[in-house]
């Protein structure tokens, strides 16, 4: 918990820290107040939507004379954060299918292929037997880093040679997996700036290889999104949804970004449970995503 709450220290700072500059001693809240709190809200990255959302029913609070002072605004808020976090939230359940299928996405240089790495160390921890298909067959570098992260962690991987086609790849790991009785196979992707259209025929092109060998596959497609980007990542999330199926989100980056509020932003506006955060760049540092838990190391 203390790990989290000082990756969180920045994001603290803009939201809280901020809101206390505005709140703390004052004996008596009116809609100029809400209004300066909307202004901290949309600049801390909590989205224009869900900050809307999150005023409004603040006004409504206030109408009703709950919000007698600052301290009871700044409980009411957090309240309202974790409701509509609660609302979106559940964990990234591995089933016994075998082998589970994880698809991952996401732009080039979010952290993917660390998040891949983190994951495969998690499960392999667990006892797991873990396969990893390098799809990205664009970057060499990709390939290379994830085989890194496969020596290190003792899961396998599939890889060709750079320029090959992807859908190869994850014909090839379906059938190494179903071989080797592997539990979890886990795809990396191609990273570049998609294209909707781009972005919506390569999976389809991937998803009817994969559904070929695995009919009810991939079981999660997780988007990988950069906290530090704020509003960027925002846009990819809503890009992702529309072309690619998203069943769950990864937000990287938390540690060290004051944008930690894109994490109610995307789970809220998008209604994408987030399943892990990533807070540092070792292993131990992707963390399953609890809203109590964020929630109050956001506010402390
Ligand atoms: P990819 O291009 O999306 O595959 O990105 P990489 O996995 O290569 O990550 C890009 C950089 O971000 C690397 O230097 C990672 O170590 C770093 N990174 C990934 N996740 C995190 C995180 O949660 N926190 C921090 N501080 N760095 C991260």
């Amino acid at each position: 918990f203390e790990r989290l709450k000082r990756s969180l220290s920045k994001t603290h700072e803009s939201i809280v820290g901020r809101m206390d500059a505005l709140l703390l001693g004052k004996k008596q809240i009116d809609t100029d107040t809400l209004e300066e709190l909307e202004e901290i809200l949309i600049t801390a990255d909590i989205g224009v939507k869900t900050t809307v959302d999150l005023v409004r029913t603040l006004e409504q609070r206030l109408k009703r004379a709950e919000l007698q002072d600052g301290a009871a605004l700044k409980q009411a808020l957090k309240e309202e954060i974790l409701v509509r976090l609660e609302a979106n939230s559940a964990p990234l359940v591995v089933t016994d299918k075998k082998p589970f299928v994880i698809l991952v996405i996401g732009v080039n240089g979010v952290g993917k292929t660390t998040t891949i790495g983190k994951l495969a160390s998690r499960y392999a921890g667990e006892g797991k037997r873990v396969l990893l298909a390098a799809a990205d067959t664009f970057r060499a570098a990709a390939a290379e880093q994830l085989e890194t992260w496969a020596g290190r962690v003792g899961a396998e991987i599939v890889r060709h040679k750079e320029g090959a086609d992807p859908s190869a790849v994850v014909f090839d790991a379906c059938k190494a997996a179903a071989a080797r009785g592997c539990d979890v196979l886990i795809i990396d992707t191609a990273g570049r700036m998609h294209t909707k259209v781009n972005l919506m025929e390569e999976m389809k092109k991937i998803r009817r290889v994969l559904t070929r060998e695995i009919p009810d596959a991939p079981h999660e497609t997780l988007l990988v999104l950069d906290a530090a980007t704020g509003q960027n990542a925002l846009s990819q999330a809503k890009l992702f949804k529309e072309a690619a199926d998203v069943s769950g989100v990864v937000l990287t980056k938390l540690d060290g970004s004051a944008k930690g509020g894109i994490v109610v932003a995307v789970s809220h506006e998008y209604a994408l449970p987030i399943r892990f955060i990533g807070v540092g760049e070792a292993v131990e540092d992707l963390r399953e995503f609890d809203p109590a838990q964020f929630v109050e190391a956001l506010f402390q």
